[in-house]
């Protein structure tokens, strides 16, 4: 092989390390990158047997760098970085909490660790991504909140968008997909069903230009707090798992609609004529004002919706316990459903 010029790493190059790492960048340049052996035979029995000159590709007496032994990898360098940047712990992680970028900035960390059989490293990576997505309904609650209370905050003062700084599902369903953790599926092909197609992440994020109408308005879509997706990473089974998921999604409307006209027995109301026309208000209420008219049409948050609304108005007692029971048990179903609505493999258990 010719001897391309080699640009050393500006921080994964240390003049004590005791092996060079080569890779190409997609610029074309090589770059170099001086690390300890040990540290790579600990991480890594792949590295370990190249090293060792017991595996192809492995190590050999010419290839030498800065006078030191250089191991030529056809690996993507900015890929190769991340992965070693890790190793290191020069970054705290690169992945922060809740980053809707995780999962892309993961993927090239993850193909490598699983190149060299880097087990260790591989499980932080999918604990991190595992975790910025709720598992259960409380945790999707939870999240729910926290992006309420954080659209209230921001309000349109200028502050990062919300689309910004929670997790964007598509990127997620598609790193799932390659790398196998179908815990984080229910909730992020949730999150996608509650999506408007239209809202494309890449789309609403192109150009600056005041007197383009669209570009105006999905600023102001972001900056008000609007949602986007990455549709385009969507494969064909991940399109079809949609579709069929927000068909599944709609069709729980007359069942939210019931929770609130459910017979109760007049045994238990103690009247019967009053209750029943509050109940008709709160429907009325819900399909004309509430969630029941928004599209993407979102049970859960309509069911949400329903639990704050119906105490405000004047039912009697027996009536408010059955309608709220209804609610928070159609409500749990619809959470225990999601993998079945959207067709989502179940985890080995
Ligand atoms: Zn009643």
């Amino acid at each position: 092989m010719d001897s391309p010029t080699l640009h050393r790493h500006p921080s994964l190059y240390f003049p004590d390390g005791d092996i060079v790492l080569c890779a190409a960048a997609k610029s074309g340049i090589y770059q170099a990158f001086r690390v300890d052996r040990v540290y790579l035979i600990r991480s890594s029995p792949v590295l370990r047997d190249m090293l060792s000159g017991s595996s192809p590709g492995a190590v050999t007496s010419s290839d030498v760098f800065d006078g030191v032994q250089m191991l030529r990898l056809n690996d993507d360098a900015s890929e190769l970085a991340n992965l070693l940047e890790l190793l290191y712990n020069t970054v705290t992680v690169s992945l922060q909490r809740l980053d809707p970028s995780n999962p892309l900035r993961a993927m090239g960390i993850l193909r490598l660790a699983t190149k060299y059989a880097m087990d260790p490293l591989r499980k932080i990576i999918l604990h991190c991504i595992e975790a910025d997505w709720p598992r259960t309904l409380g945790e999707w609650d939870q999240l729910q909140a926290t992006v309420a209370h954080a659209r209230e905050l921001n309000g349109g003062a200028g502050g990062p968008f919300i689309d910004d700084c929670f997790p964007e599902p598509a990127a997620a369903i598609r790193f799932a997909s390659e790398f196998g953790c179908p815990s984080i599926l229910p909730a992020a092909f949730y999150q996608l069903a509650i999506t408007d197609p239209a809202a494309d992440w890449d789309e609403f994020r192109r150009g600056n230009d005041d007197d383009d109408a669209a570009a105006w308005e999905h600023r102001c879509a972001l900056a008000t707090g609007g949602r986007t997706a990455r549709w385009e990473l969507l494969d064909r089974a991940n399109l079809m798992r949609f579709l069929r998921g927000r068909t599944a999604l709609d069709a729980w409307l007359p069942d939210v609609e019931d929770c609130l006209t459910s017979y109760l027995g007049t045994a238990e109301c103690v009247d019967h004529f009053h209750c029943e026309r509050v109940r008709a208000e709160c429907r009325r209420v819900f399909l004309l004002e509430g969630p029941g008219r928004a599209r993407p049409f979102d049970p859960l948050h309509a069911l949400r919706f329903l639990l704050d609304l119906v105490p405000q108005h004047q039912l009697c007692g027996a009536c408010l316990r059955h309608i709220r029971g209804e609610l928070l048990r159609v409500r749990q179903e619809i959470w225990d459903e999601l993998p079945t609505m959207f067709g989502i493999p179940t985890p080995p258990s």
